[in-house]
């Protein structure tokens, strides 16, 4: 259900738009005060919709307007707003439009051109974030991409930062993966990609671990609440999911490795910090003999060796 910032003062004609918003599938988020709404569409996962009444105490419905989208980022919801109001000059309404609203109701309004002009601003808040959606989605895989996982990291950072939980990551890298493409063509290396994907999902489902694709034949694995070491074991029952049974493809069974590096995130370490330490711990893994998982600054797991503790 699309949540609405019903902004109003007034008493009678909040509680009416309220009853005609849940009549019509919305789910209405009253305030009677102007910085409160500004408050709710400034915070954590504001709604979408909003229906600002122009006067109210504490802020005008413009300057309202204004804050939003002078506050705007790039990747949060963009927030449709609708003016509410009695002004129905036409200066007013440049006025309104100037200051960043999206629509213009003159009250006392038509509820059926209310209902209308609201789902046209469902239609373009849901393209919005259908664009959003894609915009860190990996076509291929589905997974998420690299701009995904990476803000996915950085939000966990922030958190694991604040509370103090454990946090690790993991470069995923395949081995000699250009021989796929140069023997059996892109697009059955296309194909074992996708099924990686797959193995790497559901080798993780338990767990709170978390992958995107971060290039190429790289992935990123974000573990929250997880200290290296377990991270650790989760990536040596990956490795080996992966490497235990060929994939099929259009051109036959493929055999595929990978090499992992893992990484335990420590507080006041930057984004960069904690991706080059998996990472270096990945070419690690590499230059030792592929298809093993090295922690940043320790030990190396593999089929054939005793596992650390
Ligand atoms: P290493 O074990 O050292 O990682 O060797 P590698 O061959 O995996 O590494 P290299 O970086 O030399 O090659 C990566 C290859 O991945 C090259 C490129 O053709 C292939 N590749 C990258 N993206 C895609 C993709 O989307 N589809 C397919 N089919 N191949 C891709
Ligand atoms: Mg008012
Ligand atoms: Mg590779
Ligand atoms: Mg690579």
């Amino acid at each position: 259900m699309m949540r609405v910032l019903l902004a109003e003062d007034e008493r009678a004609s909040r509680m009416m738009l309220g009853s005609l918003l849940t009549k019509w599938g919305y789910e209405p988020l009253p305030v009677e005060d102007g910085k409160e709404a500004l408050e709710i569409l400034l915070g954590e996962e504001p709604p979408e919709l909003a229906l600002v009444d122009w006067l109210l105490p504490g802020m005008e419905g413009t300057e309202i307007c204004r804050r939003v989208r002078e506050e705007f980022k790039e990747d949060v919801a963009y927030p449709y707003i609708i003016l509410l109001t009695v002004k129905d000059q036409k200066e007013s309404l440049l006025q309104g439009f100037e200051a960043g609203a999206d629509d213009y109701v003159t009250k006392p309004f038509d509820p059926r051109e209310l209902r209308v002009r609201l789902s046209v601003g469902k239609r373009i808040v849901e393209l919005q974030r259908a664009l959003r959606y894609q915009a860190e989605r990996d076509f291929l895989t589905a997974l998420m991409n690299r701009r995904g996982i990476m803000k996915y990291l950085e939000g966990e950072m922030e958190e694991g930062g604040a509370d103090g939980s454990s946090l690790s990551i993991a470069v995923l890298d395949l081995d000699h993966f250009k021989k796929v493409n140069d023997t059996l063509g892109h697009s059955a290396g296309d194909e074992v990609l996708r099924e990686v994907a797959r193995r790497i999902t559901s080798a993780l489902e338990g767990t709170r671990g978390v992958v995107g694709r971060s290039g190429g034949e790289e992935f990123l694995l974000v573990f929250p609440g997880c200290a290296e070491k377990k991270a650790f074991e989760i990536c040596g029952q990956i490795r080996r999911y992966i490497g235990e049974s060929p994939v099929k493809s259009v051109k036959g069974d493929v055999y595929v490795t990978a090499s992992m590096g893992v990484a335990g995130y420590s507080v006041g370490w930057s984004l960069d910090d904690l991706v080059n330490l998996a990472d270096t711990a990945m070419y690690r893994a590499k230059a030792e003999g592929r298809n093993r998982v090295c922690l940043g600054n320790g030990a190396c797991e593999m089929e054939d060796m005793p596992k650390t503790s």
